[in-house]
């Protein structure tokens, strides 16, 4: 040992270490185990929260990597509108995604926009999963956005569907309600092009009464009804007769006329069309209040949007209530009543109450009603009479006798979404589908099995037999996350048009991300329940019992002594420990 402390080039030190004689192998530490892991991929929380159920963190692994033709197509197989969900739905998978509690969700609608607009600008045809022509025929009254996704999911289910659109221009509301500023009519116009290239057929100016879809029912096996809200909800009101609708407004702007109003005009409502009424109506050259019956909080239209028409310059006054209108030499009086907030009602809302008599006035140049839709007709919902003829589904109701019907769309879902209405037109398509093949009791069967978590939202692949299939139901929640293995990252953003421009002009307003910054946002996606071949469960475990065969990662279960550290390592809970014999 002396000679270990010499002064010298190489000093030698003498160690006392073990020698075995046979391999570690020999040691079968499995035969310890109490406890066992398994890699079980599972269901994110932003998949399941999406009413299409896209396979969000598939898509966003495949952006990360730089494969976007393969992230459109993932994208597709959900849904058909990625550039028009990617401007205009509300995310609910945003407000689910696990990142939120680390620093900020991942801007999903900004990356389904990317992939979007990158299938548009290719030549590439995205692959599809397609079944085989069926021989059977699939008539749709309305373009919507439930009408043309009942015919894109029916088509790749191997029916042959045709569309009858009451208009000169397909895409419902898609068209003709929501402002170019938010979506642009190329855009629409390019993924309505998209299904027509399926096969499915639009036939325009073909409006469809109750007489001919009793001859619908005849001439084809199915039919199905997607006519949306199409009758403006007025209020009887005294001078009430002197609000204009906010639909036709925008329905107008929309058909390329841009109508003359200035000065003060009022709002009446606190939802979607509301807010776009308004800033359609700034774009316009007037100044805007919106009168509101409950609290600015209360509206139900989303909060970026009523944001972004503030920034605009449109004002908000809350807890306010028409009364009357008086149309005088110098505009249009309307008396107010003041609301305040009473007992939280059965739904959760704060409900409101007139603030005994309290009253102002205001005059402005003309009143739109922003006030919400319902049908045009009471047949284009559910026939309430025959109850008990409808199979009512979370998103679609069916009746089979004597030939399929199947309503749609705004009419009969809870939530008035586009996305919502693309969910329609999948499980209408995946309902009818099923009861060709198996009859009444298939539907349920086709229902459950399809779900994309605990549902509703349900997935095609499922329903097609892809390995999404395999996935466990259980949804991955933010406890489950290992979040030491992410950076805190700020959320990409993408570039706004000035307000000054903005309100000059009904031009988009915000533009899509750059290929780098998409890459960079997919990045921030934990991939929440899914390997992606960190290979961080193989580096810790001490048994070296992780091995990868062909790609595949498995347990040599005669080592594995059911520690757990792979399922603890896992940054994104793709490892389950269960009970040894469980
Ligand atoms: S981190 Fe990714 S997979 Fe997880 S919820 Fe958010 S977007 Fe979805
Ligand atoms: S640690 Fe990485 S490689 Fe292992 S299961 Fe989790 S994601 Fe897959």
């Amino acid at each position: 040992m002396a000679d270990a402390h010499k002064a010298g080039p190489h000093p030698r030190v003498s160690l006392f270490i073990s020698r075995s004689t046979t391999t570690s192998r020999d040691n079968k530490t499995g035969s310890w185990r109490f406890a066992r892991p398994r890699f079980q991929d599972k269901t994110a929380p932003c998949s399941a929260a999406c009413p299409a159920g896209v396979d969000i963190p598939e898509l966003e692994r495949a952006v990360a990597l730089g494969q976007v033709d393969q992230a459109g197509e993932t994208y597709l197989a959900e849904n058909p509108f990625p550039s028009v969900c990617g401007r205009v739905c509300f995310h609910t998978c945003e407000s689910a995604c696990n990142r939120s509690r680390l620093d900020q969700p991942v801007a999903i609608h900004r990356l389904d926009r990317f992939v979007g607009d990158a299938a548009l600008n290719t030549d590439r045809l995205p692959e599809l999963k397609m079944l085989p022509a069926n021989g059977r025929r699939v008539a749709i009254a309305g373009s919507g956005p439930a009408g043309l996704s009942a015919a894109y999911f029916l088509t790749r289910l191997g029916f042959a569907c045709d569309i009858f659109e009451s208009k000169h221009q397909p895409g419902g509301v898609l068209h003709w309600g929501i402002p170019a500023y938010r979506l642009p009519k190329a855009i629409l116009a390019q993924e309505i092009g998209r299904i027509v290239d399926l096969g499915v057929r639009i036939h325009c100016n073909q409006p469809v009464d109750a007489d001919r879809v009793a001859r619908l029912q005849a001439e084809y096996d199915a039919v199905f009804m997607g006519f949306g809200l199409g009758k403006a909800l007025a209020l009887n009101l005294p001078g009430s007769h002197c609000m204009e609708d906010g639909l036709a407004l925008l329905e107008t702007i929309q058909s390329g006329i841009r109508p003359e109003v200035s000065g003060d005009v009022a709002v009446i409502g606190g939802g979607n069309t509301a807010v776009d009424v308004t800033r359609s109506l700034i774009r316009l050259g007037a100044r805007p209040v919106i009168l509101y019956r409950r609290r600015r909080q209360d509206m139900p239209a989303f909060d970026h949007e009523i944001a972004a028409a503030e920034a605009e310059g449109a004002r908000i006054v809350e807890l306010v209530s028409p009364l009357a209108f008086e149309t005088t030499s110098h505009g249009i009086n309307i008396r107010l009543g003041y609301m305040k907030t009473a007992e939280t009602g059965a739904d959760g809302r704060t409900r409101v109450v007139p603030d005994g008599d309290r009253t102002s006035n205001v005059t402005v140049s003309r009143v739109f009603s922003g006030i919400g839709a319902d049908v045009a007709e009471p047949w284009h919902r559910p026939n309430d009479g025959d109850a008990a003829d409808w199979l009512t589904l979370s998103h679609c109701a069916l009746n089979m006798m004597p030939t399929p019907l199947v309503c749609g769309g705004d009419p009969v879902m809870p939530i008035k979404s586009v996305t919502d209405a693309v969910a329609s037109g999948k499980q209408a398509a995946i309902a009818l589908h099923a009861w060709f093949e198996g009859g009444a009791d298939a539907i349920a069967d086709a229902m459950q099995r399809s779900q994309v978590g605990q549902g509703p939202a349900l997935s095609m692949e499922i329903y097609l037999g892809a390995d999404r299939r395999y996935r466990d139901r259980h949804v991955v929640t933010a406890d489950e996350i290992n979040t030491d293995y992410f950076k805190l990252t700020d959320r990409n953003v993408a570039q706004q048009l000035p307000i000054s421009q903005a309100r000059a002009s009904f031009a988009e307003i915000e533009t899509t991300l750059a290929e780098g910054q998409a890459v960079r946002e997919a990045g921030r996606c934990y991939q929440c329940g899914l390997c992606n071949d960190c290979d961080n469960c193989r580096i810790f475990c001490s048994e070296v019992s992780i091995e990868v065969e062909n790609g595949k990662r498995r347990i040599n279960m005669d080592y594995c002594k059911g520690c757990g550290v792979c399922a603890v390592e896992c940054p994104r809970s793709a490892v389950t420990i269960e009970e040894e014999g469980a």
